[in-house]
């Protein structure tokens, strides 16, 4: 394929010049480049953006805000604009569920027509329907399904039935590349063989491990622990791509090509109240304003860290 014709972006960073290309997902590092701090792309690599707090679930263990709130697509654009512009190499959109919002295909679509960012999209995956997709089909890159346990686990979680969801996961393939997106915590710790065979049954090319994360008063361990996760990582021999949050990391050997990007170079989150912040998890973050998505992670850089975990 002649590079010319992809979709190629160039990010600027402490680990040297990295080259993206959102349709194959090509990554190349060119590490023995050094480009000056001065010239370092501005923008974090990935932003995850909530487009609503509405949600048709109640999982016990959402962190999503309950307050209700959505985000105006203009403003949105704008944002993307800014991002694409400074370097950003990914967008995800999630809620709350975004295919509540009104506006979800033609946000994909402005963000896939009128920047070089790859779109992913985070859903529960119930409202998945072929319309839906057929919509979103050329404007996003890669879809996010959270699958919290199987059969029981996920009905007396999720409070929706699992046939369904596997019957449209079965199909999905045939729409947009997938992964499964998948909070580990004690109810669906014992289904994760169960639910990584689903994965690879269906043809999901990634399977996301997500420790369930507790507010600070509950601290006190996640459970099962992060080594009976790291244990079972270790006996995985799958054929599937297997990742982890930031925060499961911790504990395990993973690969990270990019020691240098941390922290809001590699990372931001945008509430659908408009606020930006370090993490979904994070209590404080910065009002974004018609001065625009950087000048907000300026102020937030200078505010330094108040992570919960
Ligand atoms: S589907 Fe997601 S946003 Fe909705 S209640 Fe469950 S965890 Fe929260």
């Amino acid at each position: 394929m002649e590079l010319s014709k992809l979709d190629v972006t160039l990010r600027r960073g402490p680990d040297g010049l990295h080259l993206f290309e959102r349709t194959t997902g090509l990554n190349i590092l060119f590490d023995e480049i050094s480009p000056p701090p001065t010239t370092w792309s501005s923008a974090p690599r990935n932003v995850a953006i909530a487009l609503t707090n509405a949600c048709d679930l109640s999982c016990s263990y959402c962190y999503a805000e309950k307050s209700i709130a959505a985000l105006d697509i203009n403003e949105v654009k704008g944002w993307l604009r800014e991002l694409d512009s400074n370097g950003c190499l990914g967008i995800g959109f999630g809620g709350g569920e975004p295919t509540l919002y009104r506006g979800l295909p033609e946000i994909c679509r402005y963000a896939a027509a009128n920047t070089r960012m790859a779109v992913s999209l985070t859903t529960h995956g119930h409202r998945l329907t072929n319309e839906l997709l057929d919509a979103l089909s050329g404007s996003i890159h890669f879809l996010r399904v959270s699958v919290d346990g199987v059969g029981n686990t996920y009905e007396r979680l999720r409070g929706r039935s699992f046939g369904a969801l596997r019957e449209r996961l079965l199909t999905l393939r045939d729409f947009v590349s997938f992964g499964i997106n998948y909070v580990v915590n004690a109810d669906t710790f014992p289904d994760l063989d169960a639910a990584i065979e689903l994965a690879e049954e269906a043809g999901a090319t990634e399977f996301l491990l997500l420790p369930e994360v507790r507010p600070a008063s509950l601290l006190g361990g996640t459970i099962p622990s992060l080594a009976a996760l790291a244990s079972w990582v270790d006996k995985h021999r799958r054929k599937i791509r297997v990742s982890i949050s930031e925060y499961g990391a911790r504990e395990l050997p993973t690969c990270n090509p990019l020691p240098g990007d941390t922290g809001l170079r590699a990372y931001a989150f945008v509430s659908a109240s408009g606020i930006l912040k370090r993490s979904s998890f994070d209590h404080k973050g910065i009002q974004i304003t018609k001065d625009g998505i950087l000048v907000a992670l300026g102020q937030l850089n200078l505010m330094g860290e108040d992570r919960v975990l």
